[in-house]
C-alpha cells in the first residue's frame, strides 16, 4: 500500500502544514497574469540594476518597496538605518528613489511581523505610485470554520487592519464561497458593496474581486491577501500590496509557482530537511523529537520502504546538528511496519552519525520484543 513519496513523509515529521510564501513582486507577477490590476513595477537587487531597468512613471510618484516575506513594511524600521525611512518609501524624485534603494539593500528591516533581528533586504520593487483615495482590505482564504474558501473584506484597509479587527470587528465582512459553484456575480457585488465601492466603480470592483477569487482557485492558494485594495482619485481599482500562500500539497501541479521558491528566508535546517522529503520544524527548547504523526504506521512504513534507512539517518542527523539539542526522544508506534525494522534503522543511523547526546527511543506495537535485540 504505497502512496506518492511527497505525501508520505508529510505525515511523518509534520506538526504544521508548510505553505509556500512568495515575495510581493512574485505575487504581483501572478496577479498580472490572471488579469488583476497592478501598477507597473520593476525589481532590482542594487542601484545599478534599478537604473538599467528604470521605468519612468510620468507624473506619478515612485514607490520603493523592500521585498521581504513579512508584512508591516510601511511602518518598519531598518537596523542601522541612516535616513529614517521604512520599508515603503514614496517620492516624486528619481534620485531620492535611487538613494532609498541604497539605503534598503543589505540592511535588516524590522517590522511587527519579523523578529527583533529583522530580515535582510536583498531586493526592492520600484512601483508606480497611484493616487489613493481609499484603502480597502480583501482576502480570500481557505477557512476551517466554513470548510472552504471565504472572502474577508473591510472598507477600512491599509496599515492598521489589525486594529480594525480588534476594535471594530463589525467592519470586517466574511462571505463563504461554495467551492463547487464558485463566486456568483451576486456575491461579488455584495462584497464590492461591503468595501463601500459606489456608482461606476461597483462593477469594476466586483470584476476585480471575482478575478481574485478565480485566481485563488486556479493556483491552489491558501491565501490571497490584498491590503490595500485601493480606489484611486481617477476612479480605478488597484491591488497595491499582495501576499499569497500556496498549498504545498499542490506543488506537483503548480510547478511554475513552486519554481519561485528560494528558501532564502527559511530556517537552514528546514531547507536541509526539505531536500530529503522530511518535514522538519525548528523550534525553541532542548528536547528534539523524531515522531510519526497521525497516519502513524502507514507513514512509517512508507518512509522506510520508500526512502529506506536514509530517511531515518538524515532525520537523526538534522535534529542532532542543532547545538541546543541536549537529548533526542524518538516515539514511534510500530503497526504495519514492525518495531524491529524501525529499531534497526535507528541503530544504524546512530552508528553512522556517532551521537553526542542521549537518545531515548520508545517503540510500541508489532514485533516490539524482536526490537529488543537491537
Ligand atoms: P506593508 O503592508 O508591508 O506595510 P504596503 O505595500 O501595503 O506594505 O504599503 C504600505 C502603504 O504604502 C500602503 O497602505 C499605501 O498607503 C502605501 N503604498 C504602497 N504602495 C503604493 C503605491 N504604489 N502607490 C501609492 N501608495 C502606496
Ligand atoms: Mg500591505
Amino acid at each position: 500500500m504505497f502512496r506518492a513519496a511527497g505525501n508520505l513523509s508529510k505525515s511523518m515529521m509534520r506538526t504544521q502544514r508548510r505553505f509556500l510564501n512568495l515575495q510581493e513582486f512574485q505575487s504581483k507577477e501572478i496577479l498580472e497574469k490572471h488579469g488583476c490590476s497592478v501598477q507597473k513595477f520593476v525589481v532590482a537587487s542594487n542601484r545599478k540594476e534599478a537604473e538599467e531597468k528604470w521605468m519612468s512613471f510620468g507624473d506619478h510618484e515612485y514607490v520603493v518597496k523592500a521585498q521581504i516575506l513579512a508584512g508591516g513594511r510601511g511602518k518598519g524600521k531598518f537596523i542601522n538605518g541612516t535616513k529614517g525611512i521604512g520599508g515603503v518609501y514614496i517620492t516624486k524624485e528619481k534620485n531620492a528613489a535611487l538613494e532609498a534603494i541604497d539605503e534598503m539593500i543589505g540592511k535588516r528591516l524590522v517590522t511587527k511581523q519579523t523578529t527583533e533581528e529583522g530580515v535582510r533586504v536583498d531586493k526592492v520593487m520600484i512601483a508606480e505610485g497611484v493616487d489613493i483615495k481609499r484603502e480597502t482590505y480583501l482576502a480570500v482564504l481557505m477557512d476551517r470554520e466554513s470548510n472552504g474558501p471565504v472572502v474577508v473584506a473591510s472598507p477600512d484597509g491599509g496599515m492598521d487592519i489589525e486594529a480594525v479587527a480588534e476594535k471594530t470587528p463589525d467592519r470586517i465582512f466574511k462571505t463563504p464561497i461554495d467551492i463547487q459553484m464558485g463566486m456568483t456575480d451576486g456575491q461579488a457585488l455584495k462584497i464590492a458593496k461591503d468595501l463601500q465601492f459606489e456608482g461606476n466603480l461597483l462593477g469594476a470592483a466586483a470584476t476585480e474581486i471575482k478575478r481574485l477569487y478565480d485566481l485563488f482557485i486556479a493556483v491552489d492558494a491558501t491565501q490571497v491577501e490584498i491590503n490595500p485594495l485601493v480606489e484611486t482619485a481617477d476612479g480605478r481599482v488597484f491591488c497595491v500590496d499582495a501576499k499569497m500562500n500556496f498549498d504545498d500539497s499542490a506543488s506537483y501541479r503548480q510547478k511554475e509557482i513552486f519554481a519561485y521558491e528560494t528558501f532564502e528566508e527559511h530556517d537552514p535546517r528546514e531547507v536541509d530537511a526539505h531536500q530529503f522529503n522530511l518535514n522538519y520544524i525548528g523550534m525553541d527548547g532542548n528536547i528534539a523529537c523524531l515522531v510519526n504523526g497521525a497516519g502513524l504506521a502507514m507513514a512509517t512504513m512508507d518512509l522506510i520502504k520508500l526512502h529506506g534507512e536514509d530517511a531515518v539517518f538524515n532525520a537523526v542527523r538534522i535534529i542532532t546538528s542543532d547545538p541546543r539539542v541536549k537529548c533526542v526522544l524518538i516515539n514511534i508506534f510500530g503497526g504495519i511496519v514492525n518495531c524491529a525494522t524501525i529499531a534497526n534503522g535507528v541503530v544504524n543511523a546512530v552508528n553512522k552519525i556517532g551521537l553526542k547526546v542521549p537518545m531515548v527511543v520508545r517503540l510500541e506495537g508489532t514485533n516490539v520484543d524482536a526490537a529488543n535485540i537491537y
